[in-house]
């Protein structure tokens, strides 16, 4: 057979612990024997990000600028106990926060969704896509404990030293709380951006909502920000697509979402989309199912699963058990990955090899097998077997080579 031919190399970056072991699995089952795979390599795993001082990490991301297209293996975000297991130098920080400043861009988790594993909420048929904006807000806001009586003011002074700016947010007649938050336009703006161009590159609606009505400066802003870069830049090619920016209340936002059958985008602020992505996720069912990708404002993409390196179930595996991980969000990663560097690079095999390698992967469960995560969650009266992961994606190449020979 002839493999499938790449032009340009994808940005890899390898993981750590079960997600690893996966990892080369998917490779050398499902990617390498059909696709003429090019990747510039990077390897993330903690040993290495500990070996290059890190450095590693903004390489992968630099790269991910220059080539705008990246498949990311789960890594593990250093701890104090994880500083003694690997005897680290130092407590690196998360290489998805490093990325994800690097890159200035907006998460989207998406569920995968199969007929049988019914979500929570019975009228949601397709998934819905969270964007949260993951800066500012309540995550850098200055907090104080107010103990006593006394005047709580806002104050702004500009560069100059002009005070511009002074009010009196609440005249204290007993102890209380108090809090400052801000954020930034330019932030906004790669925020928005991110989202419309997700949305265009899915051909999805996007929802936003705030609390404007309530915040009228601060949550305004977010909302004058979003349609003035919607009407001047993404607008035409909305209606062009037949796709819809759409505005709303959050709390509005909230019930249209509960009686939506999904098919569309949300984009959030940080807390609520820090809230709602857990309560999205939850009621679809499974954190192994969901997928997730960075998106920039310049159009890099940076593909992942959105769960962490099953650091238990590497455990058993180190004893040589047998293990049954989901490795259904990390191939969701990959095909999202070739997809895009098929779109980018006008390579339709490779496209249409991506919608076929998730399409076995939908059929192998619809089939019934499924990693031991899945088998609880299905609705009544279907016949499931649960495999292990090597099995299980045994079982997906088998569908796949079916689909490709087809
Ligand atoms: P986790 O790796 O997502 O796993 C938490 C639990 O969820 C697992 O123990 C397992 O439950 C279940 N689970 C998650 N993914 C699964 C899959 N693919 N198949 C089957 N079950 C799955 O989260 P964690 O244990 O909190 O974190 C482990 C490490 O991952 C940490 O070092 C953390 O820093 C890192 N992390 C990385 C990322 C990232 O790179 N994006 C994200 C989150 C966490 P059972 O044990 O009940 O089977
Ligand atoms: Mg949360």
């Amino acid at each position: 057979m002839n493999k499938i031919k790449m032009t340009t190399p994808l940005v890899e970056m390898d993981g750590d612990e079960m997600t690893r072991i996966l990892w080369k699995m998917i490779k050398d089952e499902l990617i390498c024997p059909f696709v003429d795979l090019k990747t510039e390599y990077y390897d993330l795993g903690l040993v290495e990000r500990e070996k290059t001082k890190d450095k590693v990490t903004f390489d992968a991301a630099n790269a991910n600028k220059k080539y705008g297209v990246a498949v990311k293996c789960a890594t593990i975000t250093p701890n104090k106990q994880r500083v003694e297991e690997y005897n680290l130098t130092e407590m690196w920080k998360s290489p998805n926060g490093t990325i994800r400043a690097i890159l200035d861009g907006t998460v989207f988790r998406a569920p995968i969704l199969i007929d049988y594993i019914k979500p929570a909420v019975k009228n949601w048929k397709k998934p819905i896509t969270i964007a949260r904006h993951a800066y500012g807000d309540v995550y850098k806001s200055t907090e104080y404990r107010v103990p006593t009586e006394g005047k709580a003011e806002l104050v702004f002074t500009d560069k100059d030293g002009n005070e511009s700016f002074r009010q009196t947010v609440y005249d204290f007649e007993c102890p209380g709380v108090l809090q400052g938050q801000y954020n930034k336009d330019s932030s906004i703006r790669s925020f928005a951006h991110s989202c419309f161009k997700y949305a265009l590159s899915t051909k999805q609606d996007l929802w936003f909502s705030t609390k404007d009505t309530i915040s009228k400066q601060y949550d305004q802003t977010f909302k004058l920000i979003f349609q003035e870069i919607y009407d001047s830049e993404y607008k035409t090619q909305f209606e062009e697509l037949g796709i819809r920016y759409f505005y709303t209340l959050i709390d509005d936002a909230v019930a249209r979402v509960i009686r939506s059958e999904g098919g569309f985008i949300w984009a959030c602020k940080n807390y609520d989309g820090d809230v709602m992505s857990d309560m999205v996720s939850t009621a679809f069912g499974s954190l192994a199912m969901m997928t997730s990708v960075l998106v920039s404002p310049d159009g890099n993409y940076e593909y992942e699963a959105a769960h962490g390196t099953v650091t238990q179930h590497y455990y058993r595996y180190l004893k040589g058990e047998d293990t049954s991980t989901n490795p259904m969000a990390t191939i969701y990663a990959w095909t999202g990955a070739l997809r895009k560097r098929g779109e980018l690079d006008s390579l339709p095999e490779l496209c249409d090899f991506a919608d076929k390698l998730e399409g076995a992967c939908i059929k192998t469960l619809t089939d019934g097998i499924m990693t031991k995560d899945l088998t609880g969650l299905v609705s009544e009266g279907v016949a499931v077997k649960a495999v292990n992961s090597r099995d299980f994606i045994a079982a997906i190449r088998e569908r796949l080579q079916a689909a490709l020979d087809a």
